[in-house]
């Protein structure tokens, strides 16, 4: 994050960032919510929770968002995804209320946001480094908010230990952060913005301090506890598998611009354009004029593939448009050069490089164009996986509705 820090942010104050009163009257009671199925965003008599329109914020001339227009539903887990610097924590900022747009509007429930300072907003912010109070026990870092709201003893001591429980951090209630693991000092922060009761949570980056492990688990356990409160959850990420494991829906920023936003499937499967497709995963790009157009069927002819590549559908141009086709490296087949491949699509390939990662391999195959191909396979445990060597020749090849058209 570039942006100067909030004054909640810092360890010596965490508690201004936290909203006052107000944000509790959005939710009296934390809602149960299952997510499975859960598309409000496909039911057009649903209303957004949240509408972003047309909002910029410049720095010296710069737009660091530029124009963003996003509607978020109620009870999602919404991701803001992108490389650093694609403006996303600047996005987050001006929910948040700690920078104020050039221009556009920020609604909640109806409610316009952009004249509220942060604490009058209905929603939270979790931020990258925790804020915890260090000389106060995990209980009083909780209790800290409702304390200074004046939320009457026994109603605080109530909902402290109900988040408590939640995190699973009961039996530490009276350690002090230092005695801590990082895991369980993310889960106090995540306490203490939960226990105000917020309509929505902003969450910046909020496993970055955890090693990969413990982040992975924690992955799990933010959405098990997203779903069980059913409170919004809008994250900042630019780890791409962080945002597909815990998202209903992702929006993809570069440049200040959201390129795409949708489920993790409609994301992976159909990337809109070539900077969504070789951010989200890897993909093996092909360029060439569309020959053949049927409704079921087309093809485009590519110099680097060495031929047609067929298509399983129609595709939205004219013949002789140049059409960039993508290929996820584990949709693509390989097989010794003697076996035979049933592929539409099947090229022979001299292997060039084999990384063996456990779980998977790794194959990069030239095609004859001198274009290297990437493939990977499961480690299917028998050592057939592991037949090919360097330098041999073989057939690569993947089926017609395997590939997607990709925008430049
Ligand atoms: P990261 O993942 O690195 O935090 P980000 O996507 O969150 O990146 P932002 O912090 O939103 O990026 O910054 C977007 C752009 O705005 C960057 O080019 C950054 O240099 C610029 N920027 C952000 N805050 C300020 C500021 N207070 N003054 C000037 N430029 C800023």
């Amino acid at each position: 994050m570039i942006a100067d820090e909030p004054a909640g942010s810092s360890s010596a104050n965490p508690s201004q960032a936290e909203p006052n009163g107000k944000g509790r009257e959005c939710i009296p009671e934390m809602l149960t919510i299952s997510q499975d199925g859960y598309q409000p965003w496909t039911d057009a008599g649903i209303e957004p929770q949240l509408r972003i329109e047309n909002i910029v914020k410049s720095f010296d001339g710069f737009n660091a968002v530029d124009n963003v227009s996003l509607d978020i539903y109620r009870g999602e887990f919404f991701s803001l995804l992108g490389g650093s610097g694609c403006g996303k924590t600047t996005l987050l900022r001006m929910l948040a209320g700690f920078l104020t747009p050039d221009s556009g509007s920020l609604s909640m429930d109806g409610l316009d946001l952009v004249p509220l300072p942060p604490y009058e907003r209905p929603l939270n912010m979790m931020f990258q480094s925790y804020a915890l109070f260090p000389h106060m026990t995990v209980e009083n870092n909780i209790a800290f908010g409702l304390r200074r709201d004046g939320v009457p003893k026994d109603e605080v001591a109530e909902r402290v230990s109900k988040v408590l429980d939640l995190v699973q951090l009961s039996e530490f209630a009276s350690r002090k952060p230092s005695q801590l693991s990082g895991g369980q000092r993310q889960r106090v922060a995540l306490a203490r913005s939960l226990v105000k009761r917020p309509s929505v949570l902003l969450l910046d980056e909020p496993l970055s301090a955890l090693d990969k492990k413990l982040r992975e688990a924690t992955q799990y356990e933010l959405v098990n506890i997203q779903q069980q409160v059913g409170i919004t959850f809008i994250m900042v990420t630019h780890d791409q598998e962080e945002a597909m494991t815990m998202s209903t829906r992702i929006a993809v920023m570069d440049k200040g611009k959201i390129v795409q936003v949708g489920s993790p499937a409609e994301i992976y499967e159909y990337p809109q354009n070539r900077f969504v497709a070789t951010f989200i995963g890897s993909v093996n790009l092909f360029e060439g004029p569309l020959v053949e157009n049927q409704t079921d069927h087309a093809a485009i002819e590519s110099d680097e593939w060495g031929g047609k590549i067929q298509v399983g559908r129609a595709i939205g141009y004219s013949l002789g448009h140049n059409t960039t086709l993508g290929i996820r490296p584990e949709k693509v087949r390989i097989a010794k050069i003697h076996d035979p491949m049933a592929l539409a699509n099947r090229a022979v390939g001299r292997m060039k490089d084999i990384a063996y990662l456990g779980n998977s391999l790794v194959y990069h195959v030239a095609l004859q164009s001198g274009k290297v191909l990437k493939i990977t396979s499961p480690n299917l445990g028998s050592t057939s996986d592991r037949q090919f060597v360097r330098d041999e020749e073989v057939h690569v090849g993947w089926a017609p509705n395997a590939c997607v058209v990709v925008e430049p």
